[in-house]
């Protein structure tokens, strides 16, 4: 390896694990080695300064030289150096430091700046295969072994906890050991038995079942997951409910969506696909979903319940499928009501309790308007490209499509204005009424969002009306010419007019 002596190295263990370099390290030998890479080098070396050069796109050095020489020409010339040249040089000098900085290797200790939004989804869905490749689950179940050692630190461990919680900032691998602290974290690791490798495989195995669909991806598993996390720790919940319950609520929100292809039930339906075949129409997605998430934990090295007594795992195994089969947005009103109905007399020892854990994964799968504004807008842009799709595919198919995703018909606020008030609201206050608590979590957010898209459609709706005043008096203008005072709304001939100054205009309304 070329290295200098400002480089920033990392070594492995022949296991592939990071480790710290110091002279405690035993020494190594040619038939078990450590791995050395070099993974930032300093910019001033002139070969990596070349290398650089060509995955930057420019080079750093030059621009830097040129911004020298212009500086001394405006400086001879103007007699001071003008602000605008300072502040291209911060540009350039904070550009540098950002290279150089070890603090965006963020799996060297699982580093975060939090307070700034990365991997905001890309638009390019459609470039890329449905199912992931070998190649992409190799790359990423690497880097995910490499990091699970890791210590995950106090500040993150808590932040994972809180409903405002930013996913944009995680990579897929990154999200993987935080599912893992999840686990570790709720105490499940040291009840059921859990052996580490076992969980390691069991998240790799559903990272993989996920599929690169706008929407109903790994990372919305991950957000409903988190979601119902964060719910576990403000609702206090694990003082009423036991570790089975909680096992089952977590794993349900982790497998919910397994193998989701990015087209819903009608379309499933309506298309006669294979699976509204297998399932006879009866929630196909969901029971897909589930059905998935068992033939996972049917292979013994990534079977998490392995260690659970058949009477624990039937439990769970039944939890798991109540919780799935209730994420069917067809069963809304029948779930919401059954809930509401039990609610005066909850009694979280009886049975029936069951049915708060499918409220919880409900509340969950559609929390993403309770979450904060710069997290929840860009779930928004993707769903509706999901919609879109499925819509784009039911026009192509002579199938019937669904009014809510048509690209023609739905707008931004529209979709969600109905939606909050009709639908997250009832649903969201219902479990507030349980949890007084959750009130300012993930009712006061929810509201807040409302609003914010209600005056997103008010504003759309007076630009459309002056949209349509303007083409009005524009009508008239011509048809006045012709017919006089022929109520627009009655006129549906194509009609030769003829404008004030003259020109001849085709009209077809
Ligand atoms: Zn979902």
């Amino acid at each position: 390896i070329l290295a200098g002596p400002h480089d920033i190295l990392k070594l492995y263990n022949p296991q592939g694990n990071i480790i710290n370099i110091s002279p405690q390290l035993s020494p190594n030998s040619p038939h078990c080695c450590y791995k050395l890479e070099v993974v930032a080098a300093d910019c001033n070396s002139e070969l990596l300064g070349t290398e650089l050069a060509v995955a930057l796109g420019f080079d750093l050095s030059s621009m830097e030289k040129r911004l020298q020489s212009l500086e001394k020409k405006i400086l001879t010339e103007a007699g001071e150096t003008p602000a605008i040249v300072h502040e291209m040089k911060s540009q350039v000098e904070s550009f540098r430091e950002k290279l150089e900085n070890v603090e965006h290797l963020s799996w060297l200790g699982l580093f975060k700046d939090l307070s700034e939004a990365t991997n905001k989804p890309s638009p390019f869905y459609h470039k890329r295969t449905l199912r992931k490749t070998r190649e992409e689950c190799e790359h990423v179940k690497e880097k995910f072994l490499q990091m699970s050692s890791l210590e995950v630190s106090e500040d993150v461990r808590q932040y994972l906890k809180t409903p405002t919680f930013d996913n944009w900032q995680w990579e897929d691998a990154e999200i993987m050991v935080l599912l893992q602290v999840m686990y570790a974290d709720l105490d499940f690791i040291s009840a059921f038995n859990i052996e580490p490798e076992v969980l390691q495989q069991f998240l790799y195995e559903v990272y993989q079942r996920y599929n690169n669909i706008p929407f109903h991806n790994f990372k919305h598993c991950f957000c409903v997951t988190q979601m119902m996390y964060g719910l576990i720790w403000l609702t206090d919940i694990r003082s009423k409910l036991d570790s089975i319950d909680l096992l089952t609520m977590l794993t349900s929100a982790v497998c919910h969506d397994l193998d989701h292809t990015g087209y819903n039930n009608a379309y499933q339906i309506n298309a006669r696909t294979e699976l509204a075949l297998r399932y006879n129409d009866i929630s196909p997605l969901e029971n897909h979903h589930c059905a998935v998430a068992f033939e996972i934990l049917e292979k013994n090295e990534c079977n998490i319940f392995r260690n659970l007594t058949i009477e624990q795992y039937k439990r769970i195994r039944e939890g798991i499928i109540k919780c799935i089969l209730a994420t069917d947005m067809l069963r809304h009103n029948e779930i919401l009501n059954k809930f509401k109905s039990i609610l005066p007399e909850f009694d979280f020892s009886n049975k029936d309790h069951k049915d708060l854990m499918m409220i919880m994964i409900k509340v969950s799968d559609i929390s993403n308007e309770a979450r904060p504004m710069d997290v929840a807008e860009p779930w928004l842009d993707c769903l509706l490209q999901e919609f879109f799709n499925q819509s784009d595919m039911e026009k192509l198919e002579g199938l019937p499509v669904t009014p809510f995703m048509d690209r023609d018909k739905v707008t931004k606020p529209s979709s969600q204005t109905g939606f909050i008030r009709f639908v997250l609201f009832p649903l969201f206050i219902e479990l507030a009424n349980l949890f007084p608590c959750l009130e300012q979590h993930i009712i006061d957010p929810v509201r807040k969002a409302l609003d914010y898209y209600t005056e997103m459609e008010k504003a759309l709706e007076t630009e459309k009306q002056n949209r349509t005043q303007s083409d009005k008096t524009g009508k008239s203008d011509i048809l006045s010419v012709v017919t006089g005072t022929v109520p627009l709304e009655t006129l549906r001939v194509k009609c030769l007019a003829q404008g004030h100054d003259g020109s001849k205009w085709d009209l077809n309304l």
